[in-house]
């Protein structure tokens, strides 16, 4: 009995996981010789800009008929997050796959696959003889995992992004277990803030006022009864997913110096995503109160604050919206517009008033991303190519 031999996009797929490009020492030099080899073969011209030495954003670019027309971006992450090696059954970055033709590495799901997925689809739509009428810009990017500061954050505002005219970008999503592949249109508000609480330090024995402990309690209580109201929320209502809600966590509690001394401050750092519906300038202002009912002297510091609030449009008349969905409609696929839970690259586009979509075909498939044994079907995989090849093809039509 013959094996059918391996269609050429899953060898190209299981090549690039194998470049070990994951945080915190991601090999861009490998993913860059990676990326070049391929625009050579495809014919693209292609340029590597590096906001921050070392950290290299490749774009390769088809041109369309009508090149002074807005083009499309087709936008990835490079880099891939942390593995442990010992909770994996396969070696992370072997891109093994097995019989049911699931090919396990760290970046199938996220985002690996959807760079492939768009080169090829582009590949595929170059050899059929076909042009569009939009220029194709295929970015792929540094840093994604770790914030994307020194990525997309600093490319969206360099003369290189702009000169590139984008009207519409792709980005990523997330696999799902069932049939509904969401379609994402925004994102949650990250706010990562450290209140200080500071007290008079004194001895262990005594009911001191002005109290560190007792501050922090104050402000522990206020948000995490917050929390528990949406989730609450979120569990109430069936419609209702992860990006509709705001989330706290109190992740780090510092402070104290030894047992029986009163300590002069705890510092509390809280991770809280807001969904974009949120006023966001009422809910600084919330939590500025419950400080200042809190006692004397709190303080906040932003670790990371993300204000930008736009939704990218979903209407059927919206001329992108609708190229993307007849895209997707054509392979009779089910989906669900949803805000995203967590942060991505797309987020910088939205600010800068580029509409961006995070979509990532595959469902069916368990949501591994950062999570050991990551894998994906080839099956899935290659569809997504069929789906990506009709949307570019209506997207650059636009
Ligand atoms: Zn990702």
């Amino acid at each position: 009995m013959t094996e059918k031999p391996e269609d050429p996009s899953v060898s190209l797929f299981r090549e690039y996981i194998k470049v070990e490009s994951v945080q915190p020492n991601p090999d861009y030099d490998g993913c860059v010789r990676f990326l070049s080899a391929q625009a050579e073969i495809m014919d693209l011209p292609y340029q590597v800009v590096e906001c921050v030495a070392g950290k290299p954003i490749f774009v390769m670019t088809w041109v369309g008929t009508e090149p002074d027309l807005p083009s499309v971006l087709l936008n990835s992450h490079t880099d891939v997050v942390p593995v442990f090696p010992e909770h994996w059954t396969h070696p992370p970055f072997s891109a093994f796959k097995d019989k049911q033709g699931n090919i396990y590495g760290r970046g199938t799901q996220d985002m690996k696959c959807v760079g492939i997925q768009h080169m090829e689809a582009i590949r595929r739509l170059k050899n059929a003889g076909k042009r569009l009428k939009r220029t194709i810009h295929l970015s792929y990017v540094p840093d994604e995992e770790i914030g994307g500061h020194d990525g997309m954050q600093k490319f969206v505002h360099t003369q290189d992004f702009k000169k590139l005219n984008i009207g519409f970008g792709l980005d990523e999503g997330i696999a799902v277990p069932g049939d509904t592949i969401p379609v994402f249109y925004g994102e949650r508000n990250v706010f990562w803030i450290r209140i200080m609480c500071p007290g008079s330090p004194g001895h262990g024995s005594r009911f001191l006022e002005n109290n560190a402990a007792i501050k922090a309690q104050y402000m522990i209580n206020k948000l995490l009864e917050y929390r528990a109201k949406e989730k609450a929320r979120l569990e109430s209502d069936p419609n209702l997913t992860l990006g509709d809600v705001t989330t706290v966590n109190l992740n780090i509690m510092s402070g104290g110096v030894q047992t029986n001394v009163v300590p002069d401050k705890f510092e509390l750092t809280f991770d809280i995503r807001i969904t974009p519906t949120t006023n966001i300038a009422e809910f600084e202002k919330m939590i500025r109160d419950w400080m200042a009912e809190a006692g004397e002297g709190l303080e906040l510091t932003f670790i990371q604050k993300f204000v930008d609030q736009t939704l990218t449009p979903t209407n059927p008349d919206d001329p992108w919206f609708s190229a993307l969905s007849a895209g997707i409609n054509k392979h009779n696929l089910k989906t669900k517009n949803e805000i995203f839970p967590a942060g991505t690259d797309s987020r910088y586009l939205r600010e800068v008033g580029i509409p961006a979509i995070g979509f990532s075909p595959m469902p069916n498939t368990p949501t591994l991303l950062h999570d050991h044994d990551e894998f994906l079907n080839e099956n899935i995989f290659l569809k997504g190519i069929d789906v990506f090849t009709d949307i570019i093809q209506n997207l650059g039509n636009v």
